[in-house]
């Protein structure tokens, strides 16, 4: 008997198994759903509304390994800023600062909140409207309404979805988004959108898929009911003194300046402080010791709420300095090993599959091909390193390729 004979019956077995629970969960989506309809009708959502959007749902399994994701290797914080803030996305934010400066005047001038922020946010969140998620917004919030964790804050979200719907302001076929159900250039949750979108062009429509000013003026208008202040900074990169009191640091451990001050704490780059000395602020040291420290006012605060990470919020402080022409932290980060652009992961990626590696598409995304590949490649190289893309293996991956190409007939195949 061929080894592949033998297989056959478990695989098949395996492969019966699979369609079964897929069946199963489609079974229960169907079960679930219709358990929901008639909750959801005496809450107001009009019947066809409900069968338009639902009726023939399907389950999608890809949301749930996303609810239950546990990142393989942690993100260090200067590579989540390297890829976020990097000379790409800051030379794009300064040409449509520019571009659309009429525009940003005029929710300025409405909402009150600072240009490059938005623009920030716009470029962090689609990379500029170019990125925005594909997944169906009804499709990924009725399967988590129905499996997993957190059923019940996905089944507001799902509600709040019949609602735009009902509304008639996103086209169903159009309303696509991250795992999550955040769509548009700016990524709104469903039940964010009621609250907080406008219709800035006046078209009848809150549109956040295709009118730039509905989108900036909805993301500016978020920021103003998260007391956004007109003028203000985010906060300040501070020198720490010796001997400091580690447990000082924390967001919302606030203080007034001038406690601070007294505490040792100075500005970094400017011999003043950029607020008055009665104003509350927390400190934030996101690299721990030895990395920079910052004092971050109630704007911080307003990014944090856009999207609960400190490391997001510095994102976006910290984009919105660059496009404004602001330079770089003083403090290095705390490691030998910084973090690359995307132009650089899309580089380690062509140099990858340029020396034979198998990574799939060459996207500037560091994920588990690229992972598996760079883990292949330090073996082969005879260094031990966790499978991280970082300036040192970009280095490697350079001297490794022009070995390559002063020697042809030696080139090392990892494969076959
Ligand atoms: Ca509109």
């Amino acid at each position: 008997m061929s080894p592949t004979t033998r297989l056959r019956p478990v695989l098949l077995a395996g492969l019966l198994a699979v369609a079964m629970s897929a069946l199963a969960d489609q079974t229960e989506l169907e079960r679930c759903i219709g358990e929901l309809r008639p909750t959801l009708l005496a809450r107001g959502i009009s019947a066809a509304v409900f069968d338009d959007g639902l009726a023939e749902i399907e389950f999608d399994p890809g949301v749930l390994e996303r609810l239950d994701f546990q990142p393989e290797f942690r993100t260090p914080i200067w590579d989540y800023l390297a890829g976020l803030v990097d000379a790409q996305r800051i030379e794009d934010g300064r040409r449509l600062l520019a571009e659309h400066a009429e525009l940003l005047e005029a929710i300025e001038a409405r909402y009150r909140v600072d240009p490059a922020v938005l623009v920030a946010i716009w470029g962090v969140e689609s990379d500029y409207g170019r990125i925005f998620g594909n997944r169906p917004v009804l499709r990924s919030l009725a399967t988590l309404s129905c499996f997993g964790r957190r059923q019940s804050f996905f089944r507001g979200e799902l509600e709040a979805t019949l609602r735009i719907l009902a509304a008639g302001d996103v086209e169903a076929d159009r309303l696509v988004g991250s795992w999550a159900g955040a769509f548009g250039q700016t990524q709104f949750m469903p039940s964010t959108f009621l609250r907080i979108a406008v219709d800035f062009d006046g078209d009848g429509r809150r549109d956040l898929f295709d009118s730039l000013p509905d989108v900036l003026a909805s993301t500016a208008h978020y920021l103003r009911q998260s007391r956004w202040r007109h003028g203000e900074p985010w906060g300040i990169e501070v020198a720490l003194p010796q001997r400091f009191d580690a447990s000082l640091i924390g967001r919302t451990r606030r203080r007034s300046l001038a406690d601070w001050q007294t505490l040792g704490l100075r500005p970094l780059a400017n011999t003043a402080w950029p607020l008055p000395l009665e104003r509350q602020a927390g400190l934030i040291r996101p690299a721990g010791d030895g990395g920079p420290a910052f004092l971050v006012f109630a704007n911080f605060d307003a990014l944090f709420s856009y999207n609960a990470a400190e490391s997001y919020a510095l994102a976006i402080a910290h984009l919105a300095d660059r496009i404004r022409g602001a330079d770089s932290f003083q403090t290095p980060w705390p490691t030998d090993d910084p973090g690359l652009s995307r132009a650089e992961r899309r580089e380690v990626q062509q140099r990858l599959a340029g020396l034979g590696y198998d990574i799939g598409e060459i996207d500037g995304l560091i994920g588990s091909r690229t992972r598996a590949a760079i883990a292949q490649f330090h073996l082969a190289q005879g260094i031990e390193a966790e499978p991280r893309a970082g300036q040192r293996l970009l280095d490697a991956l350079r001297r490794a390729s022009a070995e390559t190409e002063a020697a042809p007939s030696d080139r090392p195949w990892p494969h076959d």
